[in-house]
C-alpha cells in the first residue's frame, strides 16, 4: 500500500508537470513567446529588432563574428529578473545565449540567431569588503575588469582577472581566469568563494564551500554548462602598487626571447609576476616584433622578474612604477574592429621545439597574406606549475585538475581578417597548423593536451583537455542541477560538456 501510494503520488506529480508544461506550451510557444512575455513583463527592457537600441547593444562584441539577429534582447536589471527569464524561456522551450562582457571570440557563444539575448550588461554591482589580505568583493556579471580594479584601487586592493582592460569578468572567470599573478594566485576562478546562480529552472541557488559545493567546484572552469552566474564573490589583496615594464624587440631576438619566456616558465619568484608574450609578424616585410608586457607586485622598477628579456636587448623599453588601473587603463581592445580567431595548444617549456613553431608559424602566415585584414599574432602564455599548486592546495580545486609538477606553455595564435568570405579559409588554415605541429610535440613527447577556453579555437575542444574523472563528475553535476538540459540544449552555444 505504501509504496501503491507513493506511484500514484508520482504519477499526479507527473501528470501535474505535464499539464503545466502542456499549457505553458499552448501559452509559450518557443522564441516568439518567450520574447512576448517577457516583454509584457519587463517592457523597455526587452528590445526588438526595431528598438532604437537594439543595434547598440547587439553589437557589445569584441568579433564580428558574433554579430547575429536575436529575436529580441533581455537586458535583466535583478538576479529575480533573470531567474524569471530562465523560468520563461525553459517553459517556453526558447533557444537563448547569455552574455556577459561579449569577449569570447567563439561565434554562437553569446549571441544566437533567432533567439532570445540574455544581455548582462546591468547587474553592474560591485560591493567591496576591505580587511587587507581577506578581502573580498563581489561583483555582477555585467562588469569588465577595469570596473572591479577601479573600484578596488581606493582601497589598495587588486584582483585577480583579464590583463587587458575590457575583458568581462563573468565569462573570464567562469573558464578558468589568467592574469599576470597566477604563479602566486592561482587562476581567477581559484579566488571566487561564492557564485550566485539562476539554475535553468528558474530557481536560484549559492554554491560556495558550504552549500552546494559540488557546484561550487564545478563553476570553477566548467564555463557556461550549469546555470547563469549572478554573482560572484571573490578574494582581493592588497597591492596598492604594480611595477610594469614595456618592452619591444627586433626580428633578431626571438630565439632569446622564446628562451627568456621559458624561464619565466621556469623561475620560482617569490614575488608576484607575469606578462603578456606577443610576437606579430608582417609578411609583407618579413619582420617580426617581440613584445613584453610585464607586471610584478611591489616597487621595484625595472621589475627584477623580466631582467632575462632586458638582457636580451630591447629596441624600446618603458618601465613604470604605478597602480593597476593606470597600467590596465592603457591596455584597450575595443569591439567591433574585426573578424577574429583565436587557437592554441600547451606545450612543456622547450626553446628549440617553440621556436621551431614560431618559424613554422611565419611562414604559415606568408601562404595567408593576400587574405584582408590579416593580422596574425604568437602568443605565449607562461603557466608556471605554481599556478596549478593554488587549486591543489586550497581544498577545493578545480575542473582542470592541472599537474602541480609540471611548468608549461600555452602557444596560441591570435588572427584577424575582415571579410566573412575568408572564414573558411583562415579557419581551414589555422586548424591544419595547430593539429599539426601539436602532433610534433606529442610525438617528441613534448605536448600536453591541456586547452584554455579563453584561448581555444571554436573547433576544439577543451574537456577533451581535462582528467576524464573530472569532465564525468561535471556531467553528473549538471545532471543534478541541470536535469531539463536547459543549458544544454536551449543554451547551446560555447564550450558544452556534450550530451
Ligand atoms: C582581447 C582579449 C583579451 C583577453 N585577455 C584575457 C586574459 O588576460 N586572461 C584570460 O584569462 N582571458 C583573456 N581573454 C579570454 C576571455 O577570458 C574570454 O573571452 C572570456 O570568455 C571573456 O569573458 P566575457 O564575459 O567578456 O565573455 P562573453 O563572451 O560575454 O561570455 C563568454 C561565455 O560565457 C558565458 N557567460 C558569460 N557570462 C555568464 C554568466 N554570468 N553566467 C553563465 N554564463 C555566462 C557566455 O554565454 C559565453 O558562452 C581575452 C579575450 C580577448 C578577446
Amino acid at each position: 500500500m505504501p509504496y501503491f501510494h507513493l506511484l500514484t503520488s508520482a504519477a499526479l506529480l507527473g501528470a501535474i508537470a505535464q499539464g503545466v508544461s502542456a499549457q505553458n506550451a499552448s501559452t509559450c510557444a518557443g522564441v516568439s513567446g518567450a520574447c512576448s512575455q517577457l516583454a509584457s513583463l519587463y517592457g523597455d527592457s526587452v528590445l526588438s529588432n526595431s528598438s532604437s537600441n537594439y543595434t547598440t547593444v547587439n553589437t557589445q562584441f569584441w568579433d564580428l563574428r558574433s554579430d547575429l539577429a536575436p529575436s529580441c534582447i533581455f537586458l535583466p536589471n535583478t538576479a529575480d529578473e533573470v531567474a524569471s527569464a530562465l523560468g520563461i524561456l525553459s517553459s517556453c522551450q526558447a533557444e537563448f545565449a547569455v552574455r556577459g562582457g561579449g569577449h569570447m571570440n567563439f561565434p554562437g557563444s553569446n549571441n544566437i540567431d533567432n533567439g532570445v539575448l540574455l544581455a548582462l550588461n546591468n547587474l553592474n554591482n560591485i560591493t567591496v569588503n576591505a580587511n587587507g589580505n581577506e578581502s573580498t568583493f563581489t561583483v555582477g556579471p555585467g562588469n569588465r575588469w577595469f570596473e572591479v580594479y577601479a573600484a578596488l584601487e581606493p582601497f589598495g586592493l587588486y584582483a585577480i582577472g583579464g590583463r587587458l582592460k575590457t575583458i568581462g569578468v563573468s565569462g573570464l572567470s567562469l573558464i578558468g581566469g589568467f592574469h599576470y599573478f597566477i604563479n602566486k594566485y592561482g587562476f581567477a576562478m581559484d579566488n571566487i568563494v561564492q557564485y550566485d546562480v539562476v539554475l535553468g529552472n528558474g530557481t536560484q541557488v549559492v554554491a560556495n564551500n558550504a552549500t552546494n559545493p559540488d557546484l561550487f567546484w564545478a563553476l570553477k572552469g566548467g564555463a557556461n554548462n550549469f546555470g547563469v552566474v549572478t554573482r560572484f564573490t571573490t578574494r582581493a589583496y592588497a597591492i596598492p602598487e604594480i611595477s610594469t615594464t614595456m618592452l619591444q624587440f627586433n626580428t633578431s631576438a626571438v630565439e632569446a626571447w622564446v628562451q627568456a619566456t621559458v624561464d619565466l616558465a621556469n623561475s620560482t619568484p617569490d614575488v608576484a609576476a607575469g606578462a603578456v608574450l606577443t610576437i606579430r609578424y608582417d609578411p609583407a616585410t618579413k619582420m617580426a616584433t617581440p613584445g613584453v608586457l610585464g607586471v610584478q607586485a611591489g616597487t621595484e622598477s625595472p621589475p627584477s622578474c623580466f631582467a632575462n628579456f632586458t638582457a636580451i636587448g630591447p629596441t624600446a623599453q618603458i618601465d613604470n612604477v604605478t597602480t593597476p588601473t593606470v597600467w590596465h587603463d592603457q591596455l584597450d581592445s575595443p569591439d567591433q574592429m574585426y573578424r577574429v580567431q583565436f587557437g592554441h595548444h600547451t606545450i612543456l617549456p622547450d626553446t628549440t621545439r617553440i621556436f621551431a613553431i614560431y618559424q613554422a608559424w611565419t611562414e604559415a602566415v606568408d601562404n595567408v597574406a593576400d587574405v584582408e585584414g590579416l593580422q596574425s599574432t604568437f602568443v605565449l602564455n607562461v603557466m608556471p606549475k605554481s599556478a596549478a599548486a593554488v587549486s591543489k592546495n586550497n581544498g577545493i580545486g578545480n575542473v582542470w585538475g592541472l599537474d602541480d609538477t609540471q611548468n608549461l606553455i600555452a602557444w596560441q595564435t591570435a588572427n584577424t581578417w575582415q571579410n566573412a568570405s575568408d572564414d573558411l579559409r583562415m579557419t581551414n588554415w589555422i586548424t591544419k597548423f595547430l593539429d599539426y605541429h601539436h602532433r610534433i610535440n606529442q610525438q617528441m613527447g613534448l605536448a600536453s593536451e591541456f586547452l584554455y577556453m579563453g584561448d581555444a579555437a571554436e573547433f576544439q575542444n577543451p574537456f577533451l583537455g581535462m582528467p576524464f574523472e573530472n569532465v564525468q563528475r561535471m556531467r553528473a553535476i549538471r545532471a543534478a542541477y541541470d536535469p531539463q538540459g536547459v543549458f544544454t540544449h536551449l543554451n547551446w552555444g560555447g564550450f558544452k560538456l556534450g550530451a
